[in-house]
């Protein structure tokens, strides 16, 4: 854990301090270390003995997502907003000329392209320079860009985007919230802290939702 997480940790547990978390769940714990599990994605509860909870919580687990931004000179490349692949590196090309609703010729478009996968999978494991060249060859074969046309890109990864609904999700899911509302002033929320596809709007509404009950507390 990093010292800022600590600090938090310690007045929580303490209960001088309240947190909400919007962080994708997973518990760390002295017997159970998750070795393959970076501190920084821990969430910041730590000497959970509840075997339950633990078993629960790591098993409600989240896709990945490489996002490969692409700035080009080239405009229209799609003719439209979204277009989903199969077979291709990406699964999702976003243009955001149509998005923006950008007509000025002077200025650059920007395309994303969106590659799910599993964290710690080949496709994660892949240099940024090998998941650019396998994108560039998949646009360049289905002739929608050239690498010319590419004046400048950059590669984020995040590891936990979309909640994978798994049959037994419901009953994790119940364990896992049930352990959570107990903790007074713990507030787990957001996409990943509830493990939740929700789109931005209704997680500001919850954000607010719960400020609301930290006030009243
Ligand atoms: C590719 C893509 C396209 C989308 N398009 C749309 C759209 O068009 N319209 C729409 O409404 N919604 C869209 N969504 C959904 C929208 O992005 C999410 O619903 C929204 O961002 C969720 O907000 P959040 O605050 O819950 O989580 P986030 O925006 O993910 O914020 C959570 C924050 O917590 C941080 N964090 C995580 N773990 C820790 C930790 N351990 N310690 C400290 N910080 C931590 C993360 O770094 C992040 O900054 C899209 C999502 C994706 C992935």
């Amino acid at each position: 854990m990093t010292t800022d997480t600590l600090e938090k940790t310690e007045s929580l547990r303490t209960g001088t301090d309240t947190l909400c978390y919007a962080g994708q769940w997973i518990l760390k714990t002295d017997e159970n270390s998750l070795d393959n599990i970076p501190d920084e994605f821990a969430t910041p509860i730590h000497k959970i003995r509840t075997k339950t909870i633990l078993n629960s919580a790591n098993k409600l687990e989240y896709l990945s997502l490489i996002l490969v931004y692409l700035i080009t000179n080239k405009r229209n490349v799609l003719d439209c907003e979204y277009c989903y692949f199969v077979d291709r590196t990406f699964n999702r090309v976003s243009e955001m000329d149509f998005i923006t609703g950008n007509i000025d010729d002077d200025k650059e478009n920007l395309l994303i392209a969106e590659i799910s996968c599993h964290y710690g999978d080949e496709m994660w494991n892949r240099s940024n320079e090998e998941v650019f060249s396998s994108c560039v060859k998949d646009l360049n074969e289905d002739n929608l860009l050239k690498k010319e046309d590419i004046l400048a890109h950059e590669i984020i990864k995040m590891p936990s985007v979309y909640p994978i609904y798994r049959t037994d999700y419901k009953t994790h899911l119940e364990e896992t919230k049930k352990y959570f509302f107990k903790i007074n002033n713990f507030f787990s929320i957001g996409r990943q802290g509830q493990f939740y596809y929700g789109d931005s709007d209704q997680m500001i509404r919850f954000g607010f939702d719960t400020a609301d009950k930290i006030i009243k507390q």
